[in-house]
């Protein structure tokens, strides 16, 4: 829980975009999460990650490190952005209903903001325009600290969670033409429309006829 694999670094920077200490930290924390769990990486809905970070703040780029680390991701349904404004993850093993929250340490995070990466980060300069050894040093530190000096670590021995089935049903939609999942479709007078033709539909004036 202490190392990164290097592949796994290779492949989370390239999937990111560019270089920043914020995504090599969610990866710490869902290597952490997972070595805490006895879980390997999610192959499909094994496990479940809730993700703590908002939108339009720093440090967001945690969420693309969790991703990487545990598998769990938007495509598949198992990664949730709860948005509290927080750098934590819940880490859920559906198998045995365990979970670890892993969230950074508030003095270490509130350190790293006072760093010139931040204070170029803030004034407008985007991360890929950083020099790198302003960068680097950063996410050399996050790669090499003991996971215990980075996170807190909260256990949960039944997390509640519920049981959703996936839909495997779809509609065409009778405006558009596009099939909607059934679930996301309305019926109007027998005929199926999709959330924005549904929308549409009951948002248009009524004609004189
Ligand atoms: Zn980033
Ligand atoms: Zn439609």
């Amino acid at each position: 829980m202490d190392t990164v694999p290097q592949d796994l670094l290779d492949m989370a920077f390239a999937f990111h975009g560019h270089k920043c200490p914020a995504m090599p930290q969610g990866l710490r924390a869902g290597l952490y999460a997972m070595a805490l769990l006895g879980v390997a990486r999610a192959q499909a809905g094994e496990l479940l990650a809730r993700v703590e970070i908002g939108r339009h703040h720093f440090s967001g780029c945690f969420a693309d490190g969790v991703m990487a680390a545990t598998g769990c991701t938007v495509g598949k349904g198992n990664l949730e952005q709860v948005g509290f404004g927080k750098f934590a993850v819940t880490l859920v093993d559906r198998q045995t209903g365990r979970a670890v929250r892993v969230a950074a340490r508030a003095d270490r995070m509130a350190a790293c903001l006072d760093q010139e990466f931040f204070r170029l980060r803030r004034a407008g300069t985007p991360p890929q325009a950083l020099p790198p050894e302003l960068v680097d040093p950063l996410i050399a530190d996050v790669l090499t600290r003991p996971a215990a000096d980075l996170f807190t670590v909260q256990s949960f021995p039944h997390y509640p969670l519920p049981r959703v089935a996936e839909d495997f049903d779809a509609v065409r939609c009778a405006d558009c033409g596009e099939l909607v999942v059934r679930g996301y479709a309305t019926e109007l007078s027998s005929r199926w429309y999709c959330p924005p033709c549904r929308d549409g539909r009951l948002h248009r004036p009524a004609r004189a006829e």
